[in-house]
């Protein structure tokens, strides 16, 4: 099971066995949780994620561009382009191409 959890049947995983992977405070409903499929012979899943609503806020906008940026780059490895992909702001584009004017502009000048 993964995804967003609210559910009740969650509520032993939460007290007893899972914490938040970041701050390793108890889960508190609603909180997200990640499992990989396979289990240990305890029946535990073997990777897991959970992140409790409080990580969540914090790590939200990052955490997302990291996995988007991260997948994006082992995609475009895969079909054999081997690139690592770099974010940036709207803010650096936008000085950037300003720069890119100004050297437009002053060869222009010349
Ligand atoms: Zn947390």
């Amino acid at each position: 099971m993964s995804g967003v959890t609210n559910s009740i049947d969650m509520r032993i995983y939460a007290k007893e066995k899972y914490k938040c992977t970041l701050c390793n405070a108890s889960l508190t409903f609603p909180f997200l949780y990640w499992e990989d499929g396979y289990r240990d012979r305890h029946g535990f899943h073997i990777t897991y994620i959970a992140l409790c609503n409080h990580c969540c806020a914090k790590i939200k906008k990052g955490f997302m561009a990291d996995l988007i940026q991260c997948a994006a780059t082992a995609e475009l490895n895969a079909l054999g382009y081997g690139v690592v992909l770099e974010r940036t702001t709207s803010m650096e584009i936008e000085e950037t191409a300003k720069l890119v004017q100004s050297e437009v502009h002053q060869l222009r000048g010349k």
